[in-house]
């Protein structure tokens, strides 16, 4: 047994739905502007360009469900937006995986929020900083749990939706991703070595907005079931 000067941070780890057992979470990957139409919204160009990454901390994690969690209204931000995202969970980790082989990896899929704070994520790149803090704090990746991807099948056309107090914000259908799931794996293994325990999330469709302490945020992607997160005051 190794002894540490301090208690060894905790595993973060994400429920599978019919299973007993744990996916225990290592990366949290994650895919920018993979949906033409978000990206018009952020006023750049929807051009088919390489797929790119930033990355988020496993603390971020925040497990969702369907009966409700909470999270804060973080810190040093007036303009927290919500962005609804297709999880991928990897099982088989991988350098170079050809992306006929990337359905391979995959353990299973999950409903997730990339949770922004978009004023410091903007601010980051006008000033050429690099946008941690917009994307990469506390509690900024509420993610549902897991659906085998033996059960679901690949994951190739599924409507997503995000509502905020029963209104509709965000809502389009994952076929609309401009690099698709075993392309995401492909770009990012040329980077990276995949992980057992990766996460990747993969982008957001728009319809991006901010939130408020008090609000109801509810996030479907079809056959994933829900989640339901309150921004604490
Ligand atoms: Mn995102």
């Amino acid at each position: 047994m190794t002894d540490y000067v301090l208690p060894p941070a905790a595993i973060n780890s994400l429920e599978v739905v019919g299973s007993a057992k744990r996916f225990p979470v290592n990366r949290i990957f994650c895919v920018g502007r993979n949906y033409a139409a978000h990206a018009r919204e952020m006023g750049m160009d929807p051009g088919r360009i390489p797929p790119f990454f930033f990355m988020k901390p496993a603390l971020a994690l925040v497990e969702a469900n369907a009966q409700g969690v909470t999270i804060p209204y973080p810190p040093m931000t007036s303009n927290f937006h919500h962005e609804i995202e297709l999880v991928l969970a990897i099982s088989k980790g991988g350098m170079n995986i050809h992306a006929a082989q990337a359905w391979d990896h995959i353990y299973g899929y999950a409903v997730g929020l990339d949770m922004t704070r978009r004023d410091l994520q903007l601010d980051a790149c006008s000033n050429r900083q690099p946008w941690e803090f917009g994307k990469a704090f506390s509690y900024s990746a509420p993610i549902g749990p897991l659906y085998p991807a033996e059960k679901t099948g690949k994951m190739t056309h599924a409507a997503i939706s995000l509502d905020v107090n029963g209104q509709i914000r965000q809502s389009s259908n994952i076929d609309q991703l401009t690099w698709s799931v075993p392309e995401i794996i492909e770009h990012l293994t040329r980077y990276e070595r995949l992980l057992p325990g990766d996460l990747i999330m993969t982008g957001t469709p728009e319809g991006v907005s901010a939130v408020v302490a008090g609000d109801v945020l509810t996030g479907m992607i079809d056959g994933l079931g829900t989640i339901k997160v309150t921004i604490n005051k």
